[in-house]
């Protein structure tokens, strides 16, 4: 029977959103079909495959070993690659993350196929598996057919939610291949480049700011309105990052991070259609600009034509008032 394999991503101990992201997506493509979830890691990493279950995993394969510790694309390359022929895998999924970036072309290498990139959507067509791939800064939808077996996707961070779909999520022991400490290529740290307590990636609200702010120091009011929410990440366009008041980390848009929040507040950003990019695909986008002609209000959900300092201060006492209440 052929399966859909998945890889689960995991940091640091912990499963990553596009974990349950790709498993999610895997199973919207299987139909009747099985998911296979690959879930790599140093010891007790295991413990995470309960959850792979619940979205739709009906078999995890777990490689616990202390040489996947920290990234090892060469060694998870091959493990995944093993994993797809192991598993007679039609498909093989993986999020299009920095980690998902630098494994995906090895693993497609190592199975000798193509390899469809930063796809927002995915379906049989026929016996095609065909894939949708925002380009030229999301004004143009392009369609990517692959007929190779098996085909191997990346999916867009936020492109496919994490859905409920409770499988057996039975827990099979995998083995490296060969040795994974012996990799040529070895991380040595891992920087944490954003300095908010939650990542871009993974914060369900964002709060960006933009030049309208006009110094780094007013960042405070951001800030100040992310610590309400108690879930919130600090976001930035890029004319904000090339002034050094925030880190390239923060940057959203085109040539930065690219998220899908729940909720996007965009403060004193003009809505260029680099910083779109980054983020139009946010479930709800409330903008906060002085200029009620500029372009974000097009792509806002709710839009406060107003000065930033004057509405994100009573925002952010609105929020702490809300939340108190709850
Ligand atoms: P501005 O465009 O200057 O807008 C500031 C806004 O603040 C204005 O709309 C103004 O009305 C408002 N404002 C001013 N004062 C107040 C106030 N008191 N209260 C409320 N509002 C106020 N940009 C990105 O963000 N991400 C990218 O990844 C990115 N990649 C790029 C790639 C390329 C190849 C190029 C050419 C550009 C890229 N850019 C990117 C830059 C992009 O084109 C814009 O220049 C940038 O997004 C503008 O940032 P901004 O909205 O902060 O500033």
């Amino acid at each position: 029977m052929p399966t859909i394999l998945a890889f689960a991503e995991a940091r640091a101990g912990q499963l990553r959103k596009v974990a349950l992201e790709a498993v999610t997506a895997a199973r919207q493509l299987a139909g009747g079909d099985q998911v296979h979830a690959v879930l790599v890691g140093e010891g007790g990493i295991g413990a995470h495959a309960a959850a792979l279950g619940q979205h739709g995993a009906d078999v995890v394969h777990v490689c616990e070993h202390a040489g996947f510790a920290r990234h090892n694309p060469e060694a998870l390359a091959a493990l995944l690659a093993a994993a797809a022929n192991a598993t007679g895998a039609r498909v093989v999924v993986l999020p299009a993350s920095a980690h998902g970036k630098d494994v995906a072309p090895r693993v497609a290498a190592k199975l000798k196929v193509g390899l469809a990139a930063d796809l927002t959507a995915v379906a049989f067509e026929g016996d095609a598996i065909v894939g949708r791939h925002p380009v030229n800064t999301g004004k143009v939808l392009a369609t990517v057919t692959l007929t190779a077996k098996p085909a191997v996707v990346t999916m867009r961070p936020g492109a496919v939610p994490p859905a409920a779909h409770p499988k057996a999520g039975t827990v099979q022991a995998l083995a490296p291949v060969g040795d994974p400490s012996a990799s040529r290529v070895v991380t040595t740290t891992l920087v944490q480049g954003n300095t908010a307590k939650l990542d871009l990636g993974e914060a369900p609200v964002i709060v960006t700011g933009g030049r309208g702010l006009k110094a780094a120091e007013h960042f405070a009011i951001v800030e100040a309105l992310a610590e309400a929410f108690g879930n919130a990440a600090v976001g930035a366009t890029r004319a904000v990052t090339d002034d050094g008041w925030r880190p390239h980390s923060d940057q959203i848009g085109q040539t930065g991070r690219l998220v899908s929040p729940d909720l996007y507040i965009a403060v004193g950003v003009s809505g260029a259609i680099q910083h779109l990019a980054g983020m139009r695909n946010s479930k709800t986008i409330v903008a906060i600009n002085k200029d009620k002609e500029a372009p974000i209000f097009k792509i806002a959900d709710y839009g406060i034509a107003g000065d930033a300092f004057e509405v994100v201060p009573k925002l952010t006492e609105a929020v702490k008032a809300a939340r108190a209440q709850s």
